[in-house]
């Protein structure tokens, strides 16, 4: 039963979020504040974020210091929480495995349940802003569809390939308290907070008391 919804709503439309992609970003982070970012232990990153409600200039204004804070940190997405807020919304600025680039807002994210014929494991790196410095393997689906809302409150379907569709999961995660190293096995889980214990980011982080 659950397989056939989801086949009803994948013939749903997706939004286009490939087009004017330098000058939408652009717009967002001249208009935002670069924040700091919080690392692992931070609380807010370790429990589900609160729905959005109000789909106002707050937000629009925190869209804008996401997209400010993510290019300043080089990221291709960012969780609300990773900023210290807490509200389910992300970002992203991220290309797809054919070289296309997405660039858009996701509120109160749900990934979709893609058909077990659609899933195709992909076993790239993964690392996380949060986790500075580390990265690790992490087999994930090669597709991912996220239903939620745009910054305007419109519902909103976003697809994504390969690495654009890791970055959808790894958002959509973080907005329910989970990084991605809480997804490896404890081994390589060690060897990530290793990594970060080891290395300096190359952007502010919001030290955790
Ligand atoms: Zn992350």
């Amino acid at each position: 039963m659950a397989r056939q919804e989801t086949d009803e709503r994948l013939g749903d439309e997706f939004i286009d979020d490939t087009q004017d992609c330098a000058e939408r970003e652009q717009a967002h982070r001249e208009r935002g504040t670069v924040r700091p970012i919080t690392v692992v232990g931070h609380p807010l990153l370790h429990r589900e974020c609160r729905d959005v409600t109000e789909f106002d200039e707050s937000l629009a204004s925190l869209v804008d210091d996401m997209f400010a804070s993510q290019r300043a940190a080089e990221g291709v997405g960012l969780a609300a929480n990773q900023i210290g807020v807490d509200l389910k919304v992300f970002v992203y600025d991220c290309m797809d495995d054919d070289g296309v680039r997405h660039v858009g807002v996701v509120c109160n994210p749900v990934l979709e349940e893609l058909p077990a014929e659609a899933r195709v494991l992909d076993d790239n790196n993964e690392g996380c802003l949060s986790v500075p410095t580390a990265y690790a393997e992490l087999a994930r689906p090669d597709t991912a569809v996220v239903r939620g809302q745009d910054a305007s409150g419109r519902p909103i379907r976003v697809r994504g390939t390969g690495y654009f569709a890791r970055c959808l999961q790894h958002e959509t995660d973080h907005l329910y308290g989970r990084l991605y190293i809480d997804r490896l096995s404890k081994r390589d889980r060690k060897a990530a907070l290793k990594m970060m214990a080891e290395g300096t980011p190359r952007y502010e982080t919001l030290p955790n008391d």
